[in-house]
Parts: C-alpha cells; structure tokens; sequence
C-alpha cells in the first residue's frame, strides 16, 4: 500500500455543504486512517486557483444560485477536466452532482452550463424529492459496493444518464436521478444524491474512492456505530412503507 499523502480537496465548503456534506471529507480522513492511509485536506474557496495535484476532489450540495455561482467558477478555472483527465477521483453530491454534469436547471429552471465531467443532463423534476434514499448498487457499480446505500435526497433535479455513464445504483425507496436509476459513475468520478452525510452512512463508498486513489481495493471494515445507525435508518424505510 502507498505510503504517500492522499491529498483531498474539499471544494467551495461556503458554497456547496448542504445537509452535512462536509461530513464526507470527515469521513474520507476517518476511513483512511483505518486503512493506515494518511490524507491532506485543502479547502477551496470560490475564486481560488483549484490545487492542480489532488488525488480526490469533493463537492457538496447548495441552493439553486450558489450552485450556478460554483459551476461558473470552475468552467472559468479549468481544473476538474484536468484532474479527471490525468485520472483523479471525484465525488459530488447533489448539487454539486448536477453541475459537473452537462446542464442543469438554474433558479427559473433555465438550463445552465455544468462543467461536462460527467456525462450527466438534469432538468426539473415534476414535484421535488424530499426523504429518505435508499438505494441498492447497480451490477456494474464498482466491486467492493455490496451494501445496501442509504442516504437523505433533497432536489428538484431529474438527472438523464449520456452513453459515457453509467448509474451508482438502483432506487428502492425515494426518487434518486428521476428514473429509478440513483447517481452516476464514470472512469473515476462518481455522483449521487444522497446525503447524510453520503460517506458517513455508506463507508463501502468511502473505500471504492480511497481504493481508486491507491489503485487496489480495500478490505471491508465494519464499524459498531456506522452499522447501528445504517440499521436505524433502514428501519425507518422499512416502517415508512417500503
Ligand atoms: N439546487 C438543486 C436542486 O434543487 C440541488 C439541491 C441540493 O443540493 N440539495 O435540485
């Protein structure tokens, strides 16, 4: 295993960080350690050159207008197609989802211009997505996903999968993209709508990054509390009419 530094960026913290999603860098540092991997985090405000030598790149979700003010910035920067063309990882959630795709809906529901990382197209959903997500790992997810995926949505977002796509994972309970397929996975960059923090609650998604970062997979380690409160929340859809 690397012994080197996996350098994080977290980007635009102000911006983008809705429901918790800060906790995911929280929980990449969490789940590195565990793995004996040590990890540098950098946050990035907007207007800041983004760091050019990360290795995973995180973006949370946002409110309608921060989301077109991030988008903007990193189409002006340049950075994420880079990063993604020498092979670094990405998450996004959400909002932050949406906007390394190819468009997404702005506050008056015009289409605006994402960063085209992800070959991803959202548009507006008929009534907004608010609750609990569960999802189950599409077959062709990365190996090491195995778990059931648990998570919170909140969007208006109908997200349409290009060819260069394809999705996390399959809706059991909530509405994900809009088409009973949940996010979307391409070469190494992945986007989603849970939060929950998404990492917090789904480590296996933790370690399918950090595994991608070191170029090998990492073994599962279970952990009392994620497992306890994976169960609680689980219970919740459960008795929630699933
Ligand atoms: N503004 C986007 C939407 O409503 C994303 C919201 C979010 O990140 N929670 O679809």
């Amino acid at each position: 295993m690397s012994e080197s530094v996996i350098r994080i960026a977290s980007i635009y913290p102000t911006l983008l960080g809705t429901y918790g999603d800060g906790g995911n860098v929280l929980a990449l540092k969490h789940r590195a350690g565990l793995h004996g991997l040590v990890t540098d985090v950098v946050d990035v405000s907007p207007g800041e050159p983004l760091p050019r030598d990360c290795d995973l790149y995180v973006l949370g979700g946002g409110e309608d207008t921060a989301q077109v003010a991030a988008a903007d910035s990193l189409r002006a920067d340049g950075g994420m197609t880079q990063a993604v063309d020498r092979g670094a990882a990405v998450l996004a959630i959400c909002a932050g989802y949406q906007l390394i795709g190819r468009e997404f809906p702005d506050a008056t529901g015009a289409p605006s211009a994402g960063v085209g990382i992800l070959d991803i197209r959202t548009d507006r959903l008929p009534k907004r997505a608010v609750g609990e997500l569960l999802t189950r790992p599409d077959p062709q997810a990365p190996a090491g996903l195995t778990d059931l995926l648990t998570g919170y949505e909140n969007h208006a977002g109908a997200t349409h999968l290009g060819p260069d796509a394809r999705p996390l994972a399959q809706v059991e309970f909530g509405v994900g993209n809009g088409d009973v397929s949940e996010g979307a996975i391409s070469g190494h960059v992945m986007g989603t709508y849970l939060h929950g923090p998404c990492l917090a609650r789904n480590p296996q998604i933790a370690d399918v990054l950090l595994g991608w970062v070191v170029g090998e997979q990492l073994p599962h380690i279970a952990e009392r509390e994620v497992e306890e409160l994976r169960a609680e929340r689980l219970e919740f859809v459960r008795r929630s009419g699933r």
